[in-house]
């Protein structure tokens, strides 16, 4: 059984032409997302930083926790992956670019491949955010369906 506790750990990425889209999108709902753990790849996360910075002083934005893994092309993506196969992320707020290929593009799909196998929910666009960050089950315990992939684990290989 997993179990989400209220306090959820939220993992927030967005590609170079999505990043003022997730700025903007932290800022609006900040008030429900700082009471979270957020996990960001290397320079969303620097933005996302300076922008609650910005909004809340030094002093406040000690208090919010928020770590920065690294930079998505240089493994952020499968940190997250990684961490996500450890039961370690909650959330998935992963704003991809659709128009433009990407040089971690392998990574990228592995990313949200991962999150479907562990059930994870994921926002690719502002609108599915804007339902996760209202959704009432963002601040409270919650136990996820968990997929039984033992007989994946079991099977028989035929040598
Ligand atoms: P970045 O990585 O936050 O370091 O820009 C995001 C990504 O490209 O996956």
């Amino acid at each position: 059984m997993r179990k989400m506790l209220a306090k959820k750990r939220i993992a927030l990425v967005a590609h170079d032409n999505c990043k003022k889209d997730m700025i903007q999108w932290v800022e609006k709902n900040s008030e429900s997302l700082v009471g979270h753990d957020l996990i960001c790849t290397g320079t969303t996360g620097r933005m996302i930083e300076d922008a609650l910075r910005h909004k809340y002083g030094d002093e406040a934005i000690d208090k919010v926790s928020i770590s920065r893994l690294k930079s998505g092309p240089l493994g952020g993506d499968q940190q997250l992956g990684s961490m996500i196969a450890e039961g370690k992320i909650d959330v998935l707020i992963f704003f991809w670019d659709a128009m433009h290929a990407q040089p971690h593009d392998v990574d990228v799909k592995a990313l949200l491949r991962i999150a479907s196998v562990y059930n994870i929910p994921t926002a690719q666009n502002r609108s599915t955010a804007d339902f996760i960050v209202t959704s009432p089950i963002l601040s409270k315990e919650y136990t996820p369906k968990v997929y039984d992939y033992s007989s994946y684990i079991s099977r028989k290989i035929d040598l």
